[in-house]
């Protein structure tokens, strides 16, 4: 009602755009005014604050001022980039008429206006809204709620490149598959995001997380709009798909349909990927492992920037692709380890390619672009040279005699069509303006009738210029000028002092018609400057008519091979994958990885590929490389469960470095990539967990103590025997006899229960006399020298334990101030005589086994069990008395 009101007190204009905006609430509104977007009301003095931009207003609405801002046209992407970063949603409203058909209707009429765009972070295709190396998901989360456990999946799609993949996950996976895509936008029902169980997702994620109405998740519906996007009458040629991935599949193309309104990016048909084909990584050893960000949110110093050595943008988003999901399938991992083989094994063939390569745009982006409509004929140009890039990769690669993945990317970069490029090269000019509307993008000579038109016009404009010096000459007035500008069209200019000469006399007054004063000038036309005029703009119309033409004929003809060149684009990101791996191989000295199904993990002369390159700048010492072993024991290819080593050593030896460098080297060799060693062996690790470093949450307020006990549980809870487990100082965050016991168990239960592969570093050395009694677990230390009452840390590890921790030495290195250190030391030396008289170490005398006391936990279940079967055999209603008393002796017998 109060909409109504205010609707029917304002101006046409005003009531149209209040309509509009009721309609895009969660939006800031971009209303199209001329050759600015204009923002009013509440959404304008948000964008003013935001965008740092003048507040005005304009005019008045229920006695208000109305507060306005606007950005110009030109300028719309770089504002629209700094809303969207800042988490707002932009509908875009332009005019969707001739102005010149409003007035027909009336001279109140106001133009039609629409939106026809939502701008969301998930759906941008902007070059400069877009970050060249990173992919940009939106993803659908659905959740069908059909038994007791409900269904959950994912659906991500880039509409900058047509990516669409869809996934089952659960509820323990949810946050590490979400994790792992990096969506800049999740879409989740309305219902789900007010679930108290969905709450630690959004706890995490926060803005990216956006509630839509669940019905754009109605899995009834879910396969008909599916199969209506992709014009097929059932979606069996896709594969199959559960419900919960169909709902998910089909909310983000409703979501895509929402925002993109009349326009349908070239998306892919849905490729399912399934949760055991990936490298499980829980978001804690995600962020700890620091693989494509930082903890503090840096680029620099992850491991991704340590290994990219791609040139294209194409090839950089698939590295980083490969990255964040290594795979858990030997085989496909052993042919992208093959095809940088190939590569390193033809250095010259390799660096030609890259030149090559170098050359290549960006082509899906532009070409989703063009089918949106939201392409210039830049994008057009991208794909020329993207289709002259491809054909000569594709002779360099067709001169080798290459298989596996490289033939197959071969083949479809062959695929592309020759006549497209060679109807882009006879159309382009050479030079390409940004924007369609300032035309001159059709090159001379392709057009009979526009090269015509061009004639006409420059003529026109030449015969213009005499004009200017004939009037100059007749009138006497030599400063004369003819001028353009938008308004009056051409004019000639004089200044006021000389405006006489035009002004006075029958003649002249016959032949100058007066147009406008101005401060110091007088302005003047002719009949034959305006009858030139008209011609110049005649043709010039005419010309960008048919260019524009030219343009969306190209644009169709783009779109129409849009599978062959996202096809190519893929198989040309492969090739620059390779390459950028193979060059870093040599030049890091990598080695090829042995991968397999085995429970092998040996590393021989291992290197941490970012501390690595970090200390290699500073040209101080170099990294010291260090062998790991954690194969089952008998050797090579022996059968039988992972070894676990207990690392010990002082603070700043580098412990860390070498837990977090054996899991990168897992991570690299299982994305199929050449590892910082002098050689590995990996069996396939199916789940990868660490706890290492203190990620504070306290944010969320958990003490550090509670976030390391929460990742750990998880840790124990889930890790497999194919798994590979990290953990840095558990129980540290506590006193120190909880810590040592929390230690203590953990490494009994890894080494009994989850039966993984681990590394386990810690500062309790009374947990070495463990592997007295466990036999997979082994003692190995970092190695130190003391000279002269200092420590040097070697950053060498060696087996046996540590037998002091030099806590004090490193303390005292650190600057505590030497009053401090001496008062530790006597205080230490008392503490290690208690310890001597009765050592913690004793207690793997004193204690049971954690086996048997597992055991004894599972007799009682057994116990429990045994009562449960009698009570099911008791019939009461067959029984007397008498047999029911003697039942309920029995079972008390049991208990
Ligand atoms: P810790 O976990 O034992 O406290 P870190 O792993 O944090 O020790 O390492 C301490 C420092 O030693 C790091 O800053 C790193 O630069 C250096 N360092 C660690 N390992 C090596 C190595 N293998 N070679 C050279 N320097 C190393």
């Amino acid at each position: 009602l109060a909409s109504q009101a205010s609707r029917a007190s304002a101006t046409p204009m005003m009531e149209q755009y209040i309509e509009i905006k009721a309609n895009n609430p969660d939006s800031l509104l971009f209303y199209r005014m001329g050759d600015f977007y204009e923002l009013f009301f509440q959404d304008a003095v948000d964008a003013a604050r935001a965008l740092g931009i003048t507040l005005t207003k304009r005019g008045q609405h229920m006695g208000q001022d109305i507060p306005m801002c606007g950005v110009p046209i030109h300028a719309a992407d770089d504002y629209l980039q700094k809303l969207i970063a800042l988490g707002f949603r932009v509908a875009v409203c332009e005019q969707v008429e001739d102005p010149a058909e409003a007035k027909k209707r009336g001279s109140k009429s106001v133009v039609r206006r629409d939106v026809v765009r939502l701008v969301t972070p998930g759906t941008l295709t902007e070059e400069k809204l877009l970050s060249p190396s990173d992919a940009n998901y939106l993803m659908t989360l659905s959740r069908l709620r059909s038994g007791a456990e409900p269904s959950l999946a994912l659906a991500w799609i880039d509409i900058s490149t047509g990516v669409f993949r869809l996934a089952e996950t659960t509820p323990q996976r949810l946050l590490a598959d979400i994790l792992r895509i990096e969506p800049r936008e999740l879409i989740v029902p309305d219902t789900l995001f007010h679930d108290p169980e969905f709450r630690p997702v959004i706890d995490v994620l926060g803005r990216v997380v956006v509630p839509q109405p669940a019905v754009l998740f109605d899995s009834a519906t879910a396969e008909g709009r599916i199969a209506r996007y992709f014009d097929v009458g059932t979606l069996d040629g896709f594969g199959t798909f559960s419900r919960a991935e169909l709902s998910a599949a089909s909310a983000a193309i409703a979501y895509v349909e929402k925002t993109q309104i009349a326009e349908r990016p070239p998306l892919g048909p849905p490729e399912r990927e399934s949760a055991a084909s990936t490298l499980f990584i829980d978001p804690a050893t995600r962020a700890n492992l620091e693989l494509v960000r930082t903890l503090s949110g840096d680029r620099n110093g992850t491991l991704l920037k340590a290994i990219d050595r791609t040139v294209t943008s194409g090839g950089a988003r698939l590295l980083a692709e490969r990255l964040m999901s290594p795979l858990t399938d030997p085989e496909p991992i052993n042919e992208r380890l093959d095809s940088i083989a190939a590569l390193a094994d033809r250095p010259s063939f390799a660096s030609d390619l890259r030149d090559v390569l170098k050359m290549l745009p960006d082509m899906p982006r532009a070409l989703s672009r063009l089918a949106l409509g939201r392409g210039g004929p830049r994008d057009l140009g991208a794909l020329l040279q993207g289709l002259r890039a491809a054909d000569a990769v594709a002779r360099l690669m067709a001169q080798e005699a290459l298989d596996g993945e490289l033939a197959a990317a071969l083949a479809a970069i062959a695929a592309l069509p020759g006549e497209l490029a060679r109807r882009l090269e006879a159309m382009l000019a050479d030079e390409l303006p940004l924007l369609k509307r300032d035309g001159g993008f059709i090159r001379e000579g392709a057009d009979a009738e526009l090269d015509e038109m061009r004639g006409l016009r420059d003529q026109s404009r030449r015969v213009i210029a005499g004009l200017q010096l004939q009037y100059a000459e007749e009138t006497g007035v030599k400063s004369l000028k003819i001028k353009h500008n938008n308004v009056l069209g051409y004019f000639i200019e004089v200044s006021a002092g000389n405006a006489s000469a035009l002004t006075d006399g029958d003649e002249a007054k016959a032949r100058f018609i007066h147009r406008q004063t101005m401060a110091g000038a007088m302005r003047f036309t002719t009949t034959v400057l305006s009858e030139l005029e008209t011609k110049i703009a005649n043709a010039a119309d005419r010309a960008l008519a048919i260019e524009l033409a030219a343009f969306d004929a190209l644009s169709e003809a783009v779109v129409a091979e849009a599978d062959a060149i996202k096809a190519a684009a893929r198989a040309l990101s492969v090739v620059d994958v390779s390459q950028g791996l193979a060059v870093l191989a040599e030049e890091q000295a990598y080695c090829r990885p042995v991968v397999d199904r085995s429970k092998m993990f040996a590393i021989v002369g291992g290197r941490h590929p970012v501390v690595e390159q970090a200390l290699r700048k500073q040209a101080g010492n170099p990294f010291v490389a260090n062998s790991c072993d954690l194969s089952p024991k008998g050797g090579m290819g022996a059968k039988g469960d992972g070894a676990i080593w207990l690392l010990t050593g002082p603070n700043m030896g580098g412990k860390s470095t070498f837990l977090r460098q054996n899991a990168l080297i897992a991570i690299l060799a299982q994305m199929g990539c050449y590892v910082p060693a002098e050689s590995a062996h990996i069996g396939i690790v199916d789940r990868l967990f660490s706890r290492v470093g203190a990620s504070d949450d306290l944010a969320r307020g958990r003490s550090t103590f509670m976030v390391e006990m929460v990742e750990t549980a998880a840790i124990l809870n889930q890790a497999t025997e194919h798994s590979l487990v990290i953990l840095d100082e558990i129980g540290r965050g506590t006193a120190t006899f909880d810590g040592l016991s929390i230690a203590w168990a953990a490494v009994e239960h890894l080494h009994e229960a989850n039966r993984c592969r681990g590394l386990f570093a810690t500062h309790f050395h009374e947990l070495t006399v463990l592997s007295e009694k466990l036999a997979r677990l082994s003692n190995a230390t970092m190695r130190v020298k003391e000279w002269d009452g200092e420590v040097i840390f070697l950053h060498e590890v060696g087996p046996g334990a540590a037998d002091r921790s030099y806590g004090i030495q490193v303390a005292r290195l650190a600057g505590l101030p030497p009053s401090v250190v001496a008062r530790a030391k006597d205080v230490l030396a008392k503490l290690e005589d208690a310890d001597r008289k009765n050592p913690a170490s004793q207690l793997i005398d004193d204690l049971p086994l954690f086996q048997v006391a597992v055991r004894r936990e599972e007799a009682k279940s057994a116990g429990a069990s045994k009562v449960e079967e009698m009570l099911k055999a008791l019939s009461p209603d067959d029984m007397s008395p008498r047999e029911a008393l003697e039942a309920l002796y029995a079972l008390k017998r049991e208990v």
